[in-house]
């Protein structure tokens, strides 16, 4: 989906004007001024960005509905038009002045500025998001919280302002408001108010959605969630979609993920997800969860660590994409996702896993399998198959509902802070490898050993490519490094290829894993900053490997086919 083009249109001499003035990226333009005197030069794209535009190689995806009726092809229609609402909202939270940028761009008509329009469009802003957030338009940094803060406001003053104040902890603390300044002070602002103009017709489509949904379940949920984009209160829905069955439409949408808040990790970027669920491998997988108590009881933890008990296992849906919007569709596209988030909701009733298998396959056939042939031993490289790399995905996803923290894990990052993402998927990373290994020996996933040890190197190579940007990619180095430090990841220095050790990762795995979970329990950031640091890095024989991938593209950017016309 193309973002639509908002706001009012500019004549491009007068647009020029207007972001001089401003300085650049990320600095809302002042009004334009008679004398053009001693105004700085427009904001200018980096040289490269046509090479940064082509690490994401387009993608057509063309989800098979044929076997839909027409009242659900009707609902995904509402459920597409909803999505696009809640991708302007995403646009409004990545920077103050992302929506007057983004109509600058559009109209400009020099080459360097189209392929620069189309980056802004992957990263949802001027923001390179597989360069740790840098401007390629412009030189302001990325404010850290975004635009849900005002941008001059530090983590002292948000802090000072709730001490002095209390009564506004929760509103502040909350996920779901922005912070603005009002009146020489701070205010919290829900999002239902700060985004009403979006979310009004969001909620409409979804309402819409609901009317033709057929599946009690999807109606209930698609009501509910109407009602929440308009109040903010979000748990009856969230219950709602935990509950979906016997549906082939499987929708979530709404702001979730906090990653896009790099001051507190605590506000949630909108995003949305309209899917297909696939029966046959739902089923199939379905079964895996049914082994996570056994895993959970088996868990290697810390000698004389108390683990909370075990509450509940993740259900897993395994989909195809109809649609992304928002946070979910910008830069590194998402394959799999596990909510909802709240703490509560997951200690209460636990969580669900989305597989996104086109999206899956298409980042293993364009960004994957091609890195592999070039880092990967010849021998390591017949163990590669899209199955194993499927299920180490998969188990990723299940294992954050093994993490020791899963039912706080607000309340755990707000301690470890910026160590607490890349320990919780570096931790999910090591306990599906560990956890499928364990149920490959018992014969309950039906692939290899091995195969599932070369899936496993695959995401750590494929991860480090990202670099520390991504919370993913932080774990990925430290598992990378820490394996490689234990032996069980080998480099041949003559062909600069790598392999596993067999018969050293294993125990490596379940010791990385001791040591990830003592971290997530101790609640020590002192302890977790040094870990991190030690290990979140780019050795230098990684960055030479790297460094010849870069004709490679990193990622996919996908073009979902319209929902087919109603019969
Ligand atoms: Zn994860």
């Amino acid at each position: 989906m193309a973002p639509k083009w908002v706001g009012r249109r500019l004549a491009p001499a007068a647009a020029l004007l207007l972001l001089a003035v401003g300085g650049g990226c990320g600095t809302p333009p002042d009004p334009p001024r008679r004398t053009a005197a001693a105004q700085p030069a427009a904001p200018k794209p980096l040289p490269d960005v046509s090479r940064r535009l082509a690490a994401y190689q387009p993608v057509q995806l063309q989800p098979d509905l044929a076997s839909l009726d027409r009242g659900e092809r009707v609902v995904l229609r509402h459920l597409v038009r909803a999505a696009r609402h809640i991708d302007e909202i995403f646009w409004r939270q990545v920077s103050p002045d992302n929506i007057r940028l983004r109509d600058w761009l559009a109209q400009s008509a020099d080459p360097a500025s189209r392929h620069a329009y189309e980056f802004f469009q992957i990263n949802y802003g001027c923001y390179d998001r597989m360069h740790q957030h840098t401007p390629f338009l412009g030189d302001a940094a990325k404010p850290r919280g975004a635009n849900f803060y005002p941008t001059d406001m530090t983590r002292a003053e948000f802090e000072e302002w709730i001490a002095a104040h209390p009564a506004d902890a929760t509103a502040f603390r909350s996920r779901t408001t922005v912070i603005r300044r009002s009146g020489g002070g701070l205010e919290a602002v829900p999002y239902s108010r700060e985004f009403r103009a979006l979310l009004e017709p969001a909620a409409a489509e979804l309402r819409l959605a609901a009317a033709a949904a057929a599946n009690p379940s999807l109606r209930r949920f698609l009501e509910l969630r109407a009602d929440a984009l308009l109040t903010d209160a979000y748990d009856a829905s969230e219950l709602a979609w935990l509950d979906l069955a016997d549906t082939r439409i499987e929708p979530a949408l709404g702001p979730y993920e906090v990653y896009e808040d790099r001051l507190f990790h605590a506000k949630a970027a909108f995003e949305a997800f309209v899917t297909v669920r696939l029966p046959g491998p739902t089923d199939q997988v379905a079964m895996y969860s049914r082994h996570l108590p056994e895993l959970y009881r088996r868990l290697p933890a810390p000698r004389g660590a108390r683990l909370p008990p075990w509450q509940r296992g993740a259900p897993i849906v395994v989909a195809d994409a109809v649609e992304t919007a928002g946070d979910a569709r910008a830069g590194i596209q998402t394959s799999a996702f596990n909510l909802p988030l709240d703490g509560r909701i997951r200690s209460e009733r636990g969580a669900k896993v989305v597989m996104l298998r086109n999206i899956m396959a298409a980042k293993f056939r364009h960004n994957i399998r091609p890195i592999l042939e070039r880092l990967l031993a010849a021998d390591e490289l017949r163990h590669v198959g899209f199955d194993a790399f499927f299920h180490f995905i998969l188990f990723h996803e299940l294992s954050h509902s093994l993490s020791p923290n899963q039912h706080a894990l607000d309340a755990a990052w707000s301690v470890l802070g910026a160590s607490g993402p890349p320990i919780e998927e570096a931790q999910a990373d090591v306990l599906g490898v560990w956890g499928l290994l364990r149920l490959s020996d018992a014969g309950v996933v039906p692939l290899g050993r091995r195969e599932l040890m070369t899936a496993y190197l695959a995401n750590m190579l494929r991860g480090a490519r990202f670099g520390t940007f991504s919370p993913h990619g932080q774990g990925n180095l430290i598992e990378f490094n820490y394996l490689r430090a234990h032996g069980a990841i080998w480099l041949d220095d003559a062909t600069g290829r790598y392999g596993v050790d067999p018969a050293r990762l294993p125990a490596a795995v379940e010791e990385l894993a001791r040591e990830l979970i003592r971290l997530e329990l101790a609640l020590d950031r002192p302890a977790a900053d040094a870990f991190v640091q030690r290990y979140m890095i780019i050795p230098p024989e990684l960055q030479r490997a790297l460094a010849g991938l870069l004709d490679i593209p990193a990622d996919i950017r996908p073009e979902f086919a319209p929902v087919p016309p109603l019969d």
